[in-house]
């Protein structure tokens, strides 16, 4: 990147005094999350806390204010304008939402996150229910802040995927939902359904030491460059970056089930990957890092599930498995194999969902977040409003609020509106996949374990782009066109198909 504009070489300084700000940040997140002793909380809330102050002081500093307030755009480069683009998104909460409200929407979340931590542990919604509702609140009144054209919840969508409207979730969602039933039906009423699945029947012991040699063996394969990564245990499998050459993934082992450190892993370094390939001069600049949730969980969507559960990728890694763990392993087919990792089942939780009902949850709370911020349903009837869309989008009832709508931490966290990127991703994974099979023998390589060329692929296509382009820019340059829900459907019916051998889709 070209920076001549001299008052935008002044922004891009005090840009890298906060990124890296927001890299220390990150530290400390990470830390938490994985190695922090648990009395260390408080201490740690209050470092955070700090560091959250500065990079709020530093993003209303007058001199950065008035720099980027009175930069003539028309002078810019294509380069320049992207730049300031890129600022005015960050800045776009700070300089729009009063810093009182700012101040409380973090003491709020604060408090909150602890609250619905023991609400979830104790089953007990109304303890959550106060904080809940002081988090709608202040988001209906951060949207009024932040702008919108006729719907306060697109403020709060604009905040996690640039541009994503509600009008464009409930055209894809609406799209989605009568085909993804009619599949879930067709699935669970076939006869190859009702097989039992071998792995299902009894209980295997998957020791700990071993499973850590399948996780490197599969970053291996993925090009994950451990000198610039590390991969550690935590509760909830996440991605961090610490700096352009410190990208760190964690995955989780259950000793009786081995799909979750299979997939999680596969899945986080798919993230990171994508941080990792982003061009290194855009290191500390507005380009650094993967540009939306949407487009980074179609990475690591692409690597779990186009990748990591296919058959191709079951023959090459059976062999490995088999190595690994002989007595689980022994006498199982490659098909068992994918019937396992690939199993449906209509369930109550979210992140335990299969590929075919996962989007059902999405939907679901996209439909719940919205009418909050609406004001067409109230904090008070969320129980029942959940209860009943899980009843008639997937079949099931939860009996606590705990498996219903206390299971996410996002609303703890005030996260509205982040929902709708992971089923992007899915869709966009799928999009991508069709593409990629045009410039690469996409099937042949996953059968042979070969993924560098994919990792390469994804590298030039998308990740070294960072935040240069906006999502829209990204997928219409990689595919010819807009978003578009129908390769995610071909996807999924294609590979339902064959593995319930399915008569009609
Ligand atoms: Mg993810």
């Amino acid at each position: 990147m070209n920076i001549v504009n001299k008052n935008l070489q002044q922004i891009l300084e005090k840009y890298k005094e906060i990124s890296t700000l927001v890299e220390v940040s990150a530290i400390l997140h990470w830390d938490q999350n994985t190695y922090m002793p648990p009395m260390a909380a408080e201490n740690r809330a209050r470092q955070t806390t700090v560091i959250e102050e500065i990079v709020t002081n530093k993003w209303n500093d007058p001199t950065l204010k008035s720099l980027i307030e009175n930069i003539d755009e028309s002078s810019l480069s294509e380069d320049e304008k992207a730049v300031m683009r890129n600022i005015r998104r960050a800045t776009k909460y700070y300089f729009n939402v009063p810093k009182k409200t700012i101040l409380k929407f973090a003491e709020t979340t604060t408090k909150s996150f602890s609250v619905w931590h023991e609400a979830r542990a104790k089953n007990n919604f109304k303890a959550f229910r106060p904080y809940l509702s002081e988090i709608v609140s202040l988001k209906k009144e951060i949207a009024g802040y932040l702008g919108y054209d006729t719907n306060p919840y697109d403020a709060l969508l604009d905040l996690y995927e640039p541009g994503l409207t509600s009008a464009e979730c409930e055209n894809v969602f609406g799209y989605l939902q009568p085909r993804i039933t009619a599949l879930l039906k067709n699935i669970v009423s076939s006869k190859e359904y009702k097989k039992p699945v071998s792995f299902m029947q009894k209980s295997h012991r998957y020791d700990e030491t071993h499973q850590r040699e399948l996780t490197t063996f599969l970053l291996n394969r993925m090009t994950y460059p451990i000198t610039e990564g590390r991969l550690d245990v935590s509760p909830h499998p996440f991605t961090t970056t610490l700096g352009a050459h410190d990208i760190r993934i964690t995955t989780k082992y259950h000793e009786d089930d081995l799909r979750s450190a299979f997939a999680s892993t596969i899945h986080e370094a798919g993230h990171g990957l994508y941080e990792l390939g982003v061009d290194a001069a855009y290191d500390h600049t507005p380009f650094a890092g993967g540009v939306s949730l949407a487009i980074h969980e179609s990475q690591s969507r692409f690597w779990e599930n186009q990748v990591g559960r296919s058959r191709e990728f079951a023959t090459f890694i059976m062999p490995v498995l088999e190595s690994m763990f002989p007595s689980a392993f022994a006498g199982v087919t490659v098909d068992e194999w994918v019937k396992y990792v690939n199993y449906v089942k209509p369930g109550l939780i979210r992140i335990e969902a299969d590929e075919v009902t996962y989007n059902l949850h999405i939907i679901l709370r996209f439909e719940i977040e919205s009418a909050l911020i609406n004001g067409s349903l109230d904090v008070k009837d969320v129980p029942e409003a959940w209860n009943q869309k899980m009843n008639s989008y997937l079949g099931v009832s939860p009996k606590t609020d705990a498996e219903g709508c206390l299971q996410d931490v996002h609303w703890s966290y005030g996260d509205m509106g982040y929902f709708p990127t992971y089923c992007l991703g899915t869709l966009f994974a799928s999009q991508f996949t069709e593409h990629m099979k045009k410039d690469l023998t996409l099937n042949d390589r996953i059968a042979k374990g070969d993924l560098a060329p994919i990792r390469e692929w994804l590298r030039k296509k998308i990740h070294v782009h960072g935040s240069r382009y906006m999502p829209e820019e990204i997928i219409h340059t990689v595919t010819g066109e807009s978003l578009n829900p129908k390769y995610f459907i071909k996807y999924l019916e294609d590979k339902y198909r064959a593995i319930y051998s399915l008569e009609k889709v």
